[in-house]
């Protein structure tokens, strides 16, 4: 520092800070950029955000930070872009980066306000990829149902709710399915296969339903299917499906052959159902029923 101009010392410290960092005016043209600035090398003349983001992201980055400038607050948003997104990029620097994954980045958005006379914002990216992707893996793993893969039952409950919010109280059906005389292929097979049982009916179950559609494990050998915009007519032949496709596939455990079958109940979102407990419940009485009529 002693043999440097302050200025200069100012500048070689902003390019040094960590992350991108860049001033903006209110038209989304970058009046100064500093810090780390990865691979960026064709930035043009008058550049502008458009130069670094694909047209959407530019666009929502501008929203925010006219928002930030109105009311004088930091603003933050993330987002993803993948390499070939990377508008700064040249061909040679797109083929010589070694991960070819999209990133993940967090902006901040702050408004200068001692600037006099124009109003600037001053824009960070931060990329997060690691500390997103772990996020998400926490996220994956704290809904998940360990045995089977499928979702555990605080974020089925979850999901349900959601539905029910959305969905307005029409075209919600609720399957609720229940493993026939599990206590007996438990005694059969001892409990280490029979959770490879209950690991075939999850996934028979999980084969036959449509990809907005989902399924819970609520318990040992229960489980939930939401089936949105569905009516109940319908939900039962998607019930059927999922009864007869069990019936018919035998599963091979430590030598035995078991021939799970299950009992389904059926209920359906209504005007009067006013809680997911309520709805479950519906579809509980409903299981019951079956089994208490012959079970499969
Ligand atoms: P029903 O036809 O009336 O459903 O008879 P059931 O024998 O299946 O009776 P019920 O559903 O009440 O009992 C389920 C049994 O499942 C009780 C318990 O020993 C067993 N179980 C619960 N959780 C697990 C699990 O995670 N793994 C295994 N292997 N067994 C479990
Ligand atoms: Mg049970
Ligand atoms: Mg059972």
């Amino acid at each position: 520092m002693v043999d440097m101009q302050r200025e200069e010392w100012l500048s070689t410290l902003l390019s040094e800070l960590p992350d991108r960092h860049l001033l903006i005016d209110k038209n989304g043209l970058i009046i100064e950029s500093f810090g780390h600035i990865p691979l960026s090398t064709a930035l043009s003349d008058n550049p502008t955000i458009n130069t670094l983001l694909p047209p959407s992201l530019a666009e929502q980055l501008m929203q925010h930070a006219l928002h930030a400038l109105a009311s004088g607050e930091l603003k933050q948003f993330r987002y993803s872009i993948s390499p070939c997104q990377q508008l700064q990029l040249s061909i040679e620097e797109l083929e010589s980066l070694s991960n070819t994954e999209e990133r993940w980045f967090e902006s901040t958005l702050k408004p200068l306000t001692r600037t006099n006379n124009a109003p600037y914002i001053l824009w960070q990216e931060k990329d997060i990829t690691e500390a997103y992707l772990h996020e998400a893996e926490l996220k994956r793993l704290s809904e998940t149902d360990e045995l089977t893969g499928i979702l555990n039952r605080r974020a089925f409950l979850l999901a349900l709710e959601n539905e029910m919010k959305q969905s307005q109280k029409q075209n919600v059906a609720c399957l609720m399915i229940d493993i026939d005389h599990f206590k007996e292929i438990n005694d059969r097979v001892g409990h280490l296969s029979g959770d490879e049982v209950i690991t075939q009916v999850a996934h028979i179950c999980q084969q036959s339903i449509r990809s907005n559609d989902y399924i819970g494990r609520l318990g040992g050998e229960e489980f939930g299917i939401v089936l949105p915009n569905t009516s109940a007519i319908e939900a039962y032949s998607t019930a059927e499906a999922i009864r007869t496709s069990i019936e018919s596939t035998p599963c091979t455990v430590d030598g035995h052959t078991i021939y799970p079958t299950v009992s389904i109940g059926l209920a359906e979102l209504n005007p009067t159902v006013t809680s997911v407990r309520e709805l479950l419940v519906q579809a509980d009485k409903a299981m019951y029923y079956s089994k208490q009529t012959g079970r499969n």
